[in-house]
């Protein structure tokens, strides 16, 4: 496989340089590299429909005898359509092609053909408009279907791919060695590159997939464990264990869990390597505190650090409440984000370079070039699946090996953080600050909305504050338009006559955003209508009602992460989840949220109904591109694939033995491709 991967695409027949050129755009480029572009789906022409059964505007095959020569016909501007009509005995087809001289050639009176197209047509006649045509009894029953690019078709591909897996040696090399292909019945690479490409059958496209599959997890999870021993380089930042001094400071005596979890932390900054931890805590668990709790640490070390949100207006929240905690304990805060600028930036800039400032607070714009530290000690990103690997990576390099903490926004289950965080230590903070309340919650048809706005109106009037987080919108709309909509219901809806009302969408700007959070949370907003950019950790301890719009739209780890906005303070609160969809799926959603109000559960159940490819949304992860494992790939899949690697690197940590250099050599190929920071 390694001679192919040098192996230029030109030297396949009919690859000239211009097809050269548009296989590059898919990233292809050697022929090891087109051997490893696998189909995106595939035709299968044994399975045929008869033409009655054959579903109204879904794709077909069909089989037809031509009845009535090809008629042809010239429109206007040159142009030519063809018509003629087939029978599978039962029924007729109607078959209509434009443009496509050579029809009346190929399809002849009284011969059988295969045709796949969409069935349109009226109640009289059944119609395919320029179907596929596959002559009977041809070879290829099962066809591939490739991923294209403007200019590439499918069958240019295949026809390339074709080539290439002649070209493969026979033996093959394979990453996985022979003895854990036979402990997991995987089938060898060869033979899967042969089955994925031109299967014969079904199950041929299963056996490659389950194998090919299989590695690409492999080399992932192997991948990872490697970042993480890597990452174990040794760091100058001892870090004094001085929490003590910072709980005084806190207006609350901190969890157990709480003070377990700062002690690890301080504990592994304290170890003279570089500390890399993922925090995983509920919503309101107070993971807040705990990174408070080590910055302070860290800076009465005489080092630097620096938290990063994934949102403006969460970067200001945390800023504010930590300079209210840390008043007169000589810590000093700044804020930066991107609405900091000009000569208020320059000079922030200039402290933080003579090391004025101990804890910089902000958003991504701490990732900018020009932000440089005196002695950044300790990294912290907030709500972290917002932020990919690569970015996670890029913070770090502001420092010589800093301390990293990850906190996770929601909990995650302990199979897939181990996918994705398995460079990563674990904490968890398994105890809620004494006094949270369950927030009871409950699902309702849109039908009770008014009866839910005068529940909402009640509170409002006893002084409290509530969440209407807003309808859903088609995708590529702007959210705007449905909120600013919603928001005009609202203001002249009598539920809501007299009531402050306030909006925040994804289109403001950055100010304009922060001028609405500010107003709701010092009470000046009672009722915010809102997208989901609440969602993240904004907290608001007044506010005890949130109702979610057509709640079926969302995962069930973002309704939990929507529905921890509120039950914040002492007062009882509660979640009203709208909802007219009437699928089991969503009852069972809806029943889960309504049973339970922890995170970890949920995340269990959000994984079990959806599977691991929707639990993070898309590319949220930051993993490496996969090209045939989706993370939807089923659990079981994934911990046979923990355990041999498990195995694997038991026996060879580095994998520097012999039988594993064509793994590490394709655990490189997958990892180049996320900025290429090295495993070498
Ligand atoms: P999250 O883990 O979701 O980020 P936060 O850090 O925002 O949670 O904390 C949620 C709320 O709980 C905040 O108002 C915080 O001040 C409060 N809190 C945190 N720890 C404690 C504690 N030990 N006792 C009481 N309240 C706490
Ligand atoms: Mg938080």
């Amino acid at each position: 496989m390694a001679s192919l991967y040098r192996m230029d695409l030109s030297q396949l027949k009919g690859v000239g340089a211009k097809t050269a050129e548009l296989f590059s755009k898919l990233g292809l480029q050697s022929v090891g590299a087109l051997l490893r572009f696998y189909p995106r789906d595939y035709e299968n022409w044994s399975e045929l429909t008869p033409i009655a059964a054959a579903p109204y505007g879904e794709v077909s095959i069909v089989r037809g005898e031509v009845v009535v020569p090809v008629e042809t016909t010239r429109l206007s501007g040159g142009r030519i359509l063809c018509k003629t009509v087939v029978t599978d005995g039962e029924t007729d087809l109607v078959l209509t092609f434009f443009n496509n001289k050579y029809i009346p050639n190929q399809l002849r009176v009284g011969k059988n053909y295969l045709f796949r197209g969409k069935i349109g047509g009226t109640f009289f006649h059944r119609e395919m408009v320029a179907p596929q045509i596959m002559r009977e009894g041809a070879e290829i029953p099962i066809r591939p279907v490739y991923p294209q690019t403007e200019g590439l078709r499918s069958s240019t591909i295949a026809r390339a791919v074709e080539q290439a897996l002649a070209l493969l040696p026979d033996p093959l090399e394979d990453p996985i060695p022979e003895k854990i292909r036979r402990q997991y019945s995987l089938c060898d690479l060869r033979s899967a590159l042969f089955m994925i490409h031109a299967p014969k059958n079904i199950d041929e496209i299963e056996k490659a997939r389950r194998r090919l599959v299989f590695e690409e997890l492999l080399c992932l999870q192997l991948g990872i464990a490697q970042l993480g021993s890597e990452n174990k380089v040794k760091s100058n930042y001892r870090i004094r264990s001085a929490q003590e001094d910072f709980y005084r400071l806190l207006p609350f005596a901190p969890t157990g869990a709480q003070r377990r979890c700062v002690a690890e932390m301080i504990e592994d900054m304290q170890s003279g390597s570089a500390m890399n931890r993922l925090l995983q805590g509920d919503v309101g668990s107070g993971k807040t505190a705990v990174a408070a709790a080590l910055c302070y640490c860290v800076a009465k070390s005489g080092y630097q650090s620096a938290l990063m949100a994934p949102t403006e207006i969460l970067a200001q929240q945390h800023y504010a409440s930590l300079t209210k905690t840390l008043e007169g304990s000589g810590v000093r805060a700044a804020l930066l984000t991107g609405s900091v600028k000009g000569k208020a930036r320059r000079e922030l800039l200039a402290s933080l370079d003579a090391g004025e400032i101990d804890l910089l607070i902000g958003t991504h714009a701490l990732l900018t070039e020009d932000v440089a530290f005196k002695n950044l000690a300790l990294v912290i990103t907030d709500e972290q699946h917002r932020f990919g690997v690569t970015q996670r990576l890029r913070l770090q390099e502001k420092g010589e090996h800093p301390h990293t903490l990850i906190m996770s926004a929601t909990p995650i289950p302990r199979t897939l953080a181990l996918m994705i965080y398995g460079d990563l230590a674990l904490s968890v903070l398994d105890e809620m600050p004494p006094g949270r309340q369950t927030i009871a919650t409950y699902a309702v048809g849109s039908d009770k909305r008014e009866r839910a706005f005068a529940y909402l109106r009640k509170h409002i009037d006893e002084g409290y504050q509530c969440y209407i987080i807003c309808p859903l919108i088609e995708e590529g709309e702007s959210d705007m338009a449905s909120v600013e909509e919603y928001e005009a219901l609202l203001r002249e809806s009598p539920a809501f006559s007299g009531v402050r009302i306030g909006a925040l969408h994804g289109r403001m700007k950055n100010d304009e955003k922060n001028a609405v959070m500010t107003a709701f949370s010092r009470g000046e907003i009672d009722l915010l209508v809102s997208t989901t950019v609440v969602e993240v950790g904004v907290d608001v301890p007044n506010a005890v009602i949130i109702l979610i719009e057509n709640a079926e739209r969302y995962g069930l780890s973002q309704l939990h992460q929507l529905r921890g906005r509120v039950g914040r303070g002492k007062a009882k609160s509660t979640c009203i989840l709208i909802t007219d969809a009437q699928n089991e799926e969503t009852a069972a959603r809806m029943k889960i949220m309504c049973q339970t109000n922890n995170g970890f559960t949920i995340a269990e159940e959000d994984l079990r109904l959806r599977g691991p490819g929707n639990f993070f949304g898309n590319e949220q992860h930051g993993l490496p591109k996969l090209k045939i494992a989706d993370l939807k790939t089923n659990m079981e899949t994934l911990s046979d694939v923990q355990n041999c690697a498990r195995a694997i690197l038991e026996k060879d940590p580095a994998l520097a033995l012999y039988e594993h250099r064509m793994l590490r050599s394709e655990i490189r190929l997958l990892f180049t491709k996320v900025g290429g920071y090295g495993i070498s």
